[in-house]
């Protein structure tokens, strides 16, 4: 069993009021790394470096915008994602979206970043530093966060698969729910965010940033209900999976396709990391999993991804893989902590040896 020490710090930490540690250390070896050459970049937040021990850089900077699977309507699926520093984010996912921003800032978790005497930070990285969004479905607690906020975003390309911009585009953006500030459509259109339709398997290039997009379609209480995205920069990738149901239950293999895909990413090394959905506690019925997955059923389905990985040594093939853990429910019953019961579901089943990491709102962290 494996769990990084960074996973247990963002669950009992709430978000500092104060100078994020980890965040001013990273902003500190920037600074050094351009004026000298520094090579200790902290890859985690919580995770420790001797000195003069050299570690590489990150692949990846992540900073969760919301992290819950429900009820917390300031607290829903978003994760900022930028190659290495450079602060050009898609954000996975649109849940929650300012309230996330604002967490994140108070964290100083963008004190890099240029200081803009006309807007908020939060104002600045919504409409300077986030460049697209890709969304995974069109579910209220993926999307809520990006309508709201279209009243004051920038014009950006919102990457889907065909379903959801067709959810988006007849029950969302068409003047009766709300204005219509996409390219397409009904009435007027405001010409905010692009849609940029995603075929399966299919890479979209994404401008200059030598990154590209790959979505593939999720059974999410149906066939085609959500969707993954493989986010590839350079030799390095992230593989962010929204709602989905186990293949066993759902029996429509659409995970097994996905992790065909990822398996030699994993065995070349070139997989940063994988956030994947534990919406409900193991006990949860088969037939009242809406779509969604458990412990036992993550775990089952890495098992599926093992042996793919390394049919020789399947116990071993994905240890130390980084495994993000998304969408947990909360629960409104006293007695029940879901988050917690999860997590100790998850550590006691992880005999793949993944790493586990439970983001925490406004926590940045690094793959
Ligand atoms: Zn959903
Ligand atoms: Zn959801």
């Amino acid at each position: 069993m494996q769990t990084t020490s960074a996973s247990i710090t963002m669950i009992y930490v709430k978000p500092r009021a104060g100078i994020s540690v980890n965040v001013l250390a990273g902003a500190a070896c920037l600074l050094t790394f351009l004026l000298s050459g520094c090579s200790t970049v902290p890859s985690s937040p919580a995770t420790s470096i001797d000195a003069g021990q050299k570690v590489s850089a990150p692949a990846f900077e992540v900073i969760p915008l919301g992290t819950a699977g429900g009820l917390n309507e300031s607290n829903l699926s978003s994760y900022l994602i930028s190659p290495g520093y450079n602060h050009r984010y898609i954000a996975f996912d649109a849940g929650s979206v300012m309230a996330g921003l604002k967490v994140a800032a108070a964290n100083d978790a963008f004190a890099t970043l240029p200081v803009q005497t006309d807007l908020t930070v939060e104002g600045n990285v919504l409409t300077r530093h986030i460049t697209g969004y890709a969304l995974s479905h069109a579910h209220l607690d993926h999307v809520a966060g990006l309508v709201i906020n279209a009243t004051d975003d920038t014009p950006k390309p919102v990457y889907a698969m065909p379903f959801t911009i067709k959810t988006l585009k007849e029950n969302v953006f068409n003047w009766a729910l709300w204005p219509n500030f996409t390219n397409e459509g009904s009435g007027y259109k405001l010409n905010r965010y692009r849609y940029t339709y995603m075929q399966a398997g299919e890479a979209q290039t994404l401008g200059d940033t030598g990154c590209s997009l790959t979505a593939y379609p999720l059974s999410h209480a149906g066939a085609d209900k959500s969707s993954a995205f493989l986010y590839q920069c350079d030799d390095n990738a992230v593989l962010y999976l929204g709602d989905t149901g186990p293949d066993a239950v759902e029996g429509a293999g659409q995970l097994a396709g996905l992790w065909k895909t990822a398996a030699p990413l994993i065995k070349s090394g070139r997989l940063k990391g994988v956030f994947i959905e534990a919406s409900y506690p193991s006990d949860r019925a088969d037939n009242a999993l809406f779509g969604h997955l458990t412990p036992a059923w993550l775990m089952r389905e890495l098992d599926t991804l093992a042996a793919l990985t390394d049919i020789e040594n399947p116990a071993s093939a994905l240890r130390g893989l980084k495994v993000i853990i998304t969408h947990i429910k909360p629960s409104l019953n006293k007695q029940e902590n879901t988050l917690l019961k999860i997590k100790s579901e998850l550590e006691a089943l992880n005999t793949q040896g993944v790493t586990l990491i439970f983001p925490q709102q406004g926590e940045p962290f690094y793959l």
